[in-house]
């Protein structure tokens, strides 16, 4: 039946534990989902489970690449862990995916699109989250075509004229999509309305033809999910422990590395792989600070203590991105293929109640799947679940209604309104009404001093008549 098992979720939910739990119960095996844990020899900064928690379980693509290796690009890892989950069944046993790097995770869950092709292969390292923005400011595009520098209000002007469904679409304070769809007809030469319309109907054809399905049929993906609050607090003592566990001798070694091969003549690309882990770039500061000859005690370790203070800020803002990964993303593709009810949010904010809320439910899942039987409802998980799932339910139709949220422009305030059903509130709304009736007051009193210039006029002239 090729089943597989994907553990997804922020950093620090719990994810490797988990798939150590399955694994354990339904003879498994693990693969490593997150680039950074690919590396040998930092455990602490790459967090990899450490070995005495891995119950004895096999661990593939953990600690397998050496400072040296050049950074895996998406397409190695997806070939690598496709033939390790036919090989693990070919053993009779159960493959895990535990992804910390979503896109990862998405390349194997998911057969290509050939739509996005072109895309997963040149974007598809960190940055990719920032596809739509990063292209914005590239410096070419104004310098070629100044009107990308103009005011908003000139720009709104030329969409309106090359390409009005876009402009219908953006809010005239919405300048950066403004510019964008500009951008878009500039270097195309195409509306970026027709193109995004040509896109989704792309996409359609692509499901029709089995291009963007899951890639196996029995496919279950476990999302460890806690609530914001509950996760910082989490991270921010990870931070703590990493700290205390020895992550400065592991930056240390990194750090020690590039000098080595600086002296070397030796550039490392540090935009890539290990180098862009959370734990190591924001401690740059302290390297070059400890590097200086005249550096004391006391200056050191307030930098230090300012940069751990980063790693704490950016572990979070990492977490936060994972979980927008999800969201967006993976949910986006699920849906597409018509295949929700293959995700289940579990809820790992109480981490005492780890057995009740997240082995014992992801178990059954499990166990139902394996066993042919139904799955579960997701939402029927927990609180959590359920209002997680709900909400982005209703999102996802307020998105999908065909007409995309055209605006409306008051001429009478000067206001712009999102959406049909905030422009019926503002016609409604007291303010309008208001500034309808000074309206008709003023071209009353225009009329009426109209009426007496003509009136004025008309006397003159039978004067000048007489
Ligand atoms: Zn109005």
């Amino acid at each position: 039946m090729n089943p597989l098992i994907a553990v997804v979720g922020a950093t620090g939910t719990g994810k490797s534990k988990l798939a150590v739990d399955l694994a354990s119960r339904f003879n498994g095996e693990i693969i490593n989902g997150d680039a950074m844990q690919m590396y040998r020899g930092l455990p602490i900064i790459t967090n990899q489970i450490p070995n005495e928690e891995r119950n004895g379980i096999p661990h593939h693509l953990i600690s397998c690449v050496d400072l040296d290796t050049e950074a895996w690009r998406i397409g190695s890892f997806k070939k690598e862990a496709l033939r390790l989950i036919q090989d693990i069944r070919l053993r009779g046993k159960l493959p895990i995916l535990v992804g910390g790097t979503h896109y990862y995770t998405q390349a194997v869950l998911f057969k290509e699109q050939l739509v996005d092709k072109e895309k997963t292969e040149e974007g598809g390292e960190e940055g990719e989250e920032a596809e739509e923005s990063s292209t914005t400011d590239l410096p070419s595009t104004s310098a070629k075509w100044p009107i990308l520098d103009a005011s908003p209000e000139i720009q709104l002007q030329k969409l309106r004229e090359v390409d009005p469904v876009m402009a219908g679409r953006w809010h005239p304070k919405d300048t950066r999509k403004i510019r964008r769809s500009l951008e878009i007809y500039l270097q195309t030469g195409r509306p970026a309305s027709e193109i995004y319309a040509e896109q989704k109907l792309l996409k359609k054809q692509a499901v029709m033809k089995d291009e963007g399905l899951l890639r196996f049929e029995n496919t279950l993906i476990l999302w460890v999910h806690a609530e914001k609050e509950v996760l910082n607090a989490r991270l921010d003592a990870r931070v703590d422990d990493m700290v205390k566990q020895g992550l400065m001798s592991e930056a240390q070694k990194m750090s020690d590395y590039l000098q080595d091969k600086e002296s070397q003549g030796i550039t490392i690309d540090q935009t890539r792989g290990v180098w862009v882990s959370i734990g190591f770039k924001e401690l740059a500061p302290y390297f070059a600070a400890v590097r200086q000859p005249d550096a004391n005690e006391k200056d050191l370790e307030d930098i230090k203590q300012s940069c751990i203070e980063f790693i704490r800020i950016a572990t979070r803002q990492y977490g936060v991105s994972q979980i927008k990964w999800i969201r967006n993303k993976l949910w986006r593709a699920l849906s597409e293929a018509g295949v929700m009810r293959r995700l289940y949010i579990l809820d790992s904010s109480d981490v005492s109640e780890w057995e009740k809320c997240i082995a014992q439910p992801s178990e059954n899942i499990v166990q139902s799947m394996l066993d042919n039987q139904p799955t579960p409802d997701p939402k029927s998980l927990s609180e959590l679940a359920s209002t997680v799932l709900e909400a982005r339910e209703e999102q996802m139709r307020a998105k999908n209604t065909d007409e995309p949220m055209k605006c409306f422009t008051c001429d009478v305030c000067r206001k712009t309104m999102t959406g049909e059903e905030q422009w019926q509130i503002h016609l409604r709304g007291h303010g309008h009404k208001r500034a309808l009736k000074a309206k008709a007051k003023r071209a009353e009193r225009d009329a009426y001093l109209r009426g007496r210039e003509e009136e004025e006029k008309a006397r003159r002239g039978d004067l000048d008549v007489k």
